[in-house]
């Protein structure tokens, strides 16, 4: 019998994504799985219930989904009354920050319920790539970033020769070089505007620079790669050193896009209030990075767009990519496709706790908390330890493995995805 697979509709509130798209269907049953949609699942991203019929899926409402599924596939985290439902043997895959909020996957383990979260996906195992979902999504939000700020920017990206006489073009900054930022670099520049950017790792000028920005190097701040290719936390001294100094660039720029991340922490506060005081009135500043824990920038609320009593707009974008969600699902379906591919073999979900890319992901499985840094959280006296919860033969290498995991989760970066 095939395995099913279920896309339910999202939770969250103004979340317009889904997480399989038609699409998938043919995908999947070549491999052996089936798919079930939940009523409605796709029509904010433009996929009808029909389409997914046509496509040889079966639609169904939420409580006959949750008898029938074996695997629920979703974007953010199921809600409570979804959790209620599941009984032991499903299976969860989602991005469900077990790093924020352990409980909610400890949770799932006493359940019984087996939960994946895609956030802990090591992001440099070449075979991971093409299940890579944080890096499928910030490309999206990038390239949405550069769009919302011309926007709401009230004068033109791009330089004008008119009859009425020339326009400059805008003057942008991008913080953050990473996957976001080099969307928005990108796309910033094919609108015309003249685009610099920063970054704490060094490795990102190369890449600034070859799609034609200009890279800021900062004197104040020593190189910050951490592990993984992703940045490490600076000290607050120079933090300071770094906020001093970008301030004097930001003055200069009509519009500043933050994309600034580092894994486990909140994301670092790049542009003061001073900062933003010194813009001249119109400026837009988008903040990839607002969230509840705060953003790059002072002030910034996350899905709230402030005035400042100075005329600087700033925009808090922590789901951008949900503002695309007919390219970002289609996306985060392939990406799912390729984990599922990767995970059903005869058509059941095997899981391999010794497997790299399972060892970043599987967060409970048969009842315990298996992901080391998860337990560590949950059981804080014992971490350094051997977890006495998940004390089997492969629970050390977990325990190691997991410990990137933890360098990749964004929710303690506090996005949605
Ligand atoms: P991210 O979302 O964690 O962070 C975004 C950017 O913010 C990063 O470039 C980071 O260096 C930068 N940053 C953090 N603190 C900063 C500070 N104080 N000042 C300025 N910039 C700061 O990063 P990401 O987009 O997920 O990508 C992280 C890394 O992973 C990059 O090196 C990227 O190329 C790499 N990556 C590799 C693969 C792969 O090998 N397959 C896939 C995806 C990403």
């Amino acid at each position: 019998m095939a395995l099913k697979v279920a896309a339910i509709k999202e939770a969250a509130p103004g979340e317009r994504r889904v997480a399989l798209t038609p699409e998938a269907v043919g995908r999947l049953r070549a491999v052996d799985i089936e798919v079930l949609v939940e009523t409605g699942a796709g029509a904010e991203s433009w996929f009808s219930d029909d389409a997914y019929e046509q496509a040889g899926a079966t639609v169904l409402d939420a409580d006959d989904l949750a008898k029938n599924a074996d695997v629920f596939v979703s974007i953010g985290r199921p809600d409570a009354s979804m959790v209620a439902a599941l009984r032991p043997g499903q299976t969860v895959i989602g991005l469900l920050r077990p790093l924020t909020d352990p409980a909610y996957s400890a949770g799932l383990a006493t359940a019984g319920v087996t939960a994946i979260s895609l956030d802990g996906l090591p992001r440099t195992v070449s075979r991971a790539q093409s299940m890579d979902v944080l890096s499928s999504q910030a490309s999206v939000a990038g390239y949405r970033a550069a769009l919302t700020a011309a926007t709401v920017y009230d004068r033109y990206f791009p330089l004008l020769v008119t009859a009425a006489g020339t326009a400059r073009p805008a003057e942008v900054l991008v913080l953050g070089a990473g996957v976001a930022g080099l969307q928005a670099i990108a796309t910033a520049r094919r609108l015309g505007a003249v685009v610099r950017a920063y970054d704490v790792r060094p490795a990102s000028a190369a890449e600034v620079e070859s799609l034609g920005a200009q890279f800021l190097r900062l004197t104040s701040v020593q190189a910050g790669a951490g592990e993984g290719g992703y940045a490490r936390a600076l000290t607050a001294e120079e933090q300071q050193a770094q906020q001093d100094e970008l301030a004097a660039h930001i003055a200069k720029h009509n519009v500043v896009i933050t994309t600034a991340q580092v894994p486990g922490r909140r994301p670092p506060l790049l542009v003061t209030e001073a900062a933003i005081a010194a813009m001249a009135p119109g400026s837009v500043v988008v903040d990839l990075g607002a969230s509840e824990l705060g953003g790059n920038v002072a002030g910034s609320k996350p899905d709230e767009t402030v005035l400042t009593a100075g005329g600087v707009t700033i925009v808090g974008a922590g789901n951008l990519a949900s503002d695309a969600p007919a390219a970002a699902s289609a996306a985060y379906s392939r990406n799912v496709c390729a984990l599922l591919t990767h995970l059903v073999h005869d058509g059941a979900l095997v899981i391999d706790l010794a497997d790299e890319i399972q060892a970043g992901i599987v967060i409970a499985h048969e009842g315990a908390v298996v992901h080391g840094p998860t337990n560590a959280l949950l059981n804080p006296a014992a971490a350094g330890e051997p977890s006495t919860e998940s004390a089997t033969p492969d629970s050390s290498s977990r325990q190691d493995t997991g410990g990137d995991a933890a360098n990749t989760d964004p929710a303690n970066r506090g996005r949605a995805s």
